[in-house]
């Protein structure tokens, strides 16, 4: 059985260089009616994934042999669904690596086991869902490790893939300003897919327009019908991705902005997120097309700002209009000077060059107080609220004024 297939429930595998700490962390695992087992090499640990598939996995971060990071990246590129604890005795700063190396590798980690170790926390955690937010869930049993192109030109014929909104807030008085609208795969068989597993393979076959249109048109359907029953001073903004692989063709600007007058939704109303700008690096379409989405109202974000390739350069050539702070940084920055530093210098730069700073990532009040000291424009992230489907909104929207 492959680690990817369905695992057997109640079934914990714990790996840590100390054999009485594996054994302690078994022991209560067996007192709360669980199967267990422990191992100190990592290599055992691999071929214990493969016959003995486990329902979670907890895990030490420092080990002499291979660290907690490493073993993670071997987990995700196995898909393993298990749930990961990870038992602490570092710090803050390891932990935060650990626990954004898994978010990276969309790994399902359930938390943290602090030491000492209590059965009752072990309890907690085991029937904790994981850190994803809440409605989304990993991606089921037996998917192939590489998406078939063909299942996702069907999942749009047949609407299977629908979108999510994640609202974005003012950091100076909360009120919400707009939503990010991310793409959902509800696959009948297999589950929730993740869009880093279906996106990149859309992009690679030719499928990465139509996925773009039919996110941009359910939004504005979406955003047409939340007018009709809420006018506003200043209206909703919508967020969407757009690939870099949507920008050589010239008739796209065109597409939009009739989608968007087909719905009545002016084009000054959504905003287009764009990551891998390496893509586009040498195209003078890019420039183009990306000048006349402009000239047309649309605004542009240059999205995961501070990785990759969203650099300085693309910041100067290109007609961005608002800076997307990736979550690495927000998410690290009340625990890391480092990250601070990176996320204070960064919404500097976005005043200098006159672009609206926006925070992704934003996971507890500490982070949106400390963007609000350093006059962040927006924030965005599960303490405010998880992507959500497009009627848990208005329920979201009368709690969030409420408070
Ligand atoms: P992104 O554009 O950076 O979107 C933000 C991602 O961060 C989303 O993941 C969102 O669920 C997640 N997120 C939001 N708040 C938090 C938080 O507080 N903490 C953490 N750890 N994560 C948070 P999601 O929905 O899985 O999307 C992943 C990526 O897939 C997106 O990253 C985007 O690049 C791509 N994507 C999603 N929908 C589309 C689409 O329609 N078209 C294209 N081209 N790309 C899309
Ligand atoms: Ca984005
Ligand atoms: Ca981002």
């Amino acid at each position: 059985m492959n680690p990817g297939d369905a695992h057997a429930d109640g079934r914990i595998l714990i790996l840590d260089d100390d054999p009485q700490v594996g054994q302690t962390v078994a022991w209560m695992a067996e007192n709360l009616g669980m199967q267990s087992r422990a191992t100190t090499n990592p290599t055992r640990f691999f071929e214990l994934l493969e016959e003995w598939p486990p329902s979670h996995i907890v895990l030490d971060l420092v080990m002499p042999a291979m660290d907690g990071v490493e073993i993670m990246r071997h987990l995700a590129g196995r898909h393993c669904q298990a749930r990961i604890i990870i038992s602490s005795g570092v710090g803050t700063r390891v932990l935060d690596a650990a626990r954004r190396a898994a978010a990276e590798h969309a790994l399902p980690v359930a938390g943290v086991l602090p030491k000492p170790f209590t059965t009752d926390k072990l309890e907690d955690l085991l029937h904790r869902g994981t850190e994803l937010a809440a409605g989304e869930t990993v991606a089921a049993s037996h998917l192939p490790p590489e998406i078939p192109p063909a299942w996702i030109e069907q999942a749009l014929k047949t609407r299977e893939i629908e979108v999510a909104y994640q609202p974005k807030v003012a950091c100076g008085d909360g009120s919400v300003m707009g939503f990010e609208v991310l793409a959902r795969w509800h696959h009948p068989q297999h589950g929730v897919i993740p869009p880093d597993r279906f996106v990149p393979v859309a992009e690679a076959n030719g499928l990465i327009r139509s996925l773009t249109e039919r996110v941009l048109e359910s939004s504005l359907i979406w955003m047409a019908g939340r007018d009709a029953v809420e006018s506003r001073v200043t209206p909703l903004t919508l967020a969407v991705n757009l690939s870099a692989r949507c920008l050589d063709d010239v008739t796209f600007a065109d597409h939009l902005a009739g989608q968007c007058r087909d719905h009545g939704i002016e084009p000054e109303r959504v905003t287009l997120e764009l990551t891998e700008t390496a893509a586009m690096e040498d195209t003078v379409t890019a420039l183009d097309l990306l000048t006349r989405l402009r000239m047309k109202g649309f605004h542009l974000a240059i999205d995961d700002f501070g990785t990759g390739y969203s650099s300085m350069v693309q910041l100067t050539r290109l007609p961005f209009s608002e800076l997307k702070i990736d979550k690495s940084f927000t998410i690290a920055a009340t625990a890391s000077e480092e990250a601070r530093t990176i996320v204070r210098s960064t919404i500097d730069l976005s005043r200098s060059l006159g672009l609206e700073a926006v925070a992704e990532g934003v996971e507890d009040a500490a982070t949106l107080e400390l963007l609000q000291e350093l006059r962040c424009d927006m924030a965005q992230g599960y303490y405010i609220a998880p992507p959500m489907p497009p009627d848990a909104i208005a329920d979201w929207l009368t709690a969030w004024r409420q408070q």
